[in-house]
């Protein structure tokens, strides 16, 4: 048992669904509704990218991007099998509105590969992902101002090197090409903190929904984290993250999914050794105390008072959705509740803390990472000594002034030097939470039905004023 994919209904259509239900709480005139919903290119491609055994493979892969409104158009590169032209274009109008919503300069792209990693070997996903890159820099589908890929499914660190790489070497700017994708380690000229941002993200979000006692108290909850029982679906670059968060906050995971099974324990699972069992065993089978769920989709069902799906679109459907337990859900995942599972969790009275807010982390830290790549400065190297040294002089005066010493833990705390990660981390918890007082207010004032109804209705106002302040709309 996998978990469950694509479903005869269009994912992007669901994403128009969610856009059109939204638009009618906007002023935004009809055509330009219809030139910011639609999809502005796609690029389909076949290539041939030589086995290891000397055959040859033809491999379909694509590139959408969503909308130019603004430039670069930014988001991750997918390899899976069921990676189609409507997924692409259903994630990349993703970006667009999870961009707006966080106030990240860039259009929304997605690319995708038909290609199972787990299967392939390192040599050969490096001979196709440079083969992807060349096929992109011949279109003008990649570069720093023009569209930069970042990591998604099946595809990391490692991938957006080799990407760099064949840029940096094909491409027609080489000042710039550092920012041509993000995603990459940090060795690699990527920011520290990238890696975790989408899970700790949506750790982030999660904390202010449950920070406002008005909201939490129909659900049956106390604000805050602490002590909650959470269910993580996935535990890949999202959802691992986001686990570890959960747990580092106070709250307790009570249930994780892989893709052939989950664990269940309502005592709370130590992630970090659930990852570590699973590299040495190679399954959950025989993990102490937590009981074993064969079928991972029966997690989603499990008690708890959260479910984070960080997974994959459309896990979350009219036939499950009933028999979720979970009063709050935080959409880590793009899409993973359908349109259907989202009017019957909000008629159960559930709440939805929706993706392209609740996953937008991985995005924000992404735009900090090109703007380090195109000042060529990363952000603690022109402060770092001087607000030591304001601080150490500040320490001095209060001194000199008052004749008694700081505690030397106090000391320490005002000597403290910042590094990158210390920027990052604070640059992208402000940014969520300016977002989400953003959503919540209009929620609240417009009473719209929910937070993704909210969240779609800023992001709809935000890039259809950057067509008009273009002049392209009157
Ligand atoms: N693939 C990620 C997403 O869906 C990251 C995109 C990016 O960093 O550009 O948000």
């Amino acid at each position: 048992m996998v978990f469950k994919t694509n479903t005869s209904r269009g994912f992007f259509d669901d994403v128009n669904y969610y856009f059109d239900r939204a638009s009618r709480y906007t002023d935004v005139p009809g055509d330009l509704l219809a030139q910011v919903r639609m999809c502005n290119a796609v690029y389909r491609i076949r290539f041939p990218v030589v086995r290891d055994d000397g055959k040859i493979a033809v491999v379909e892969a694509y590139r959408a991007e969503h909308s130019h409104h603004r430039l670069p158009t930014k988001g991750g590169v997918r390899y899976a099998l069921d990676v189609s032209q409507d997924e692409v274009m259903a994630l990349a109008a993703l970006m667009t509105y999870k961009c707006a919503v966080v106030d990240v300069p860039f259009g929304g792209a997605k690319g995708g590969v038909r290609v199972d990693p787990r299967h392939e070997s390192t040599s050969f996903l490096r001979r196709l992902t440079r083969r992807y890159t060349s096929e992109l820099i011949r279109k003008r589908f990649i570069g720093p101002d023009v569209d930069v890929p970042a990591p998604d499914v099946g595809t990391g660190a490692r991938e957006m090197g080799w990407i760099y790489d064949t840029y940096k070497s094909q491409g027609p700017d080489t000042l710039n090409a550092l920012a041509c994708v993000t995603g990459k380690s940090v060795s690699m000229h990527g920011v520290a903190g990238r890696e975790e941002a989408t899970g700790v993200g949506a750790v982030i979000a999660l904390q202010h929904f449950l920070s406002e006692p008005e909201d939490v108290k129909p659900l049956g909850l106390t604000p805050g984290l602490s002590g909650k029982r959470v269910l993580v679906q996935g535990l890949g670059k999202v959802g691992l993250h986001a686990a570890r968060e959960v747990i580092k906050q106070g709250g307790s995971v009570v249930g994780v999914s892989v893709s052939n099974g989950a664990l269940y324990d309502p005592d709370g699972l130590e992630v970090d050794a659930v990852v570590e069992h699973r590299r040495e065993s190679g399954s959950l089978v025989g993990f102490p105390r937590a009981r074993l769920l064969p079928n991972p989709d029966e997690l989603l069902e499990q008690p708890c008072d959260i479910l984070i799906p960080a997974a994959l679109e459309h896990q979350i459907t009219a036939d499950n959705a009933p028999r979720l337990r979970a009063k709050v859900i935080v959409e880590g995942a793009n899409g993973p509740v359908d349109p259907k599972a989202d009017a019957m969790l909000r008629e159960a009275g559930s709440v939805i803390v929706p993706d392209i807010y609740a996953n937008a982390g991985g995005v924000v830290v992404s735009y900090f990472e090109w703007i380090k790549n195109l000042s060529h400065v990363s952000f603690e190297r022109m402060t770092r000594r001087y607000q030591q040294i304001a601080n150490d002089r500040l320490l001095g005066v209060l001194t000199r002034l008052t004749g008694k010493t700081l505690p030397p833990e106090d000391e320490a705390l005002l000597l403290y030097a910042p590094n990158e990660i210390d920027f990052v981390r604070t640059a992208l918890e402000n940014t969520l939470a300016i977002s989400y007082e953003r959503i919540r207010t209009r929620w609240k004032e417009q009473s719209l039905p929910d937070l993704r109804t909210s969240a779609y209705v800023g992001a709809i106002e935000r890039v259809g004023s950057a067509y008009v302040q273009d002049g392209i709309f009157p």
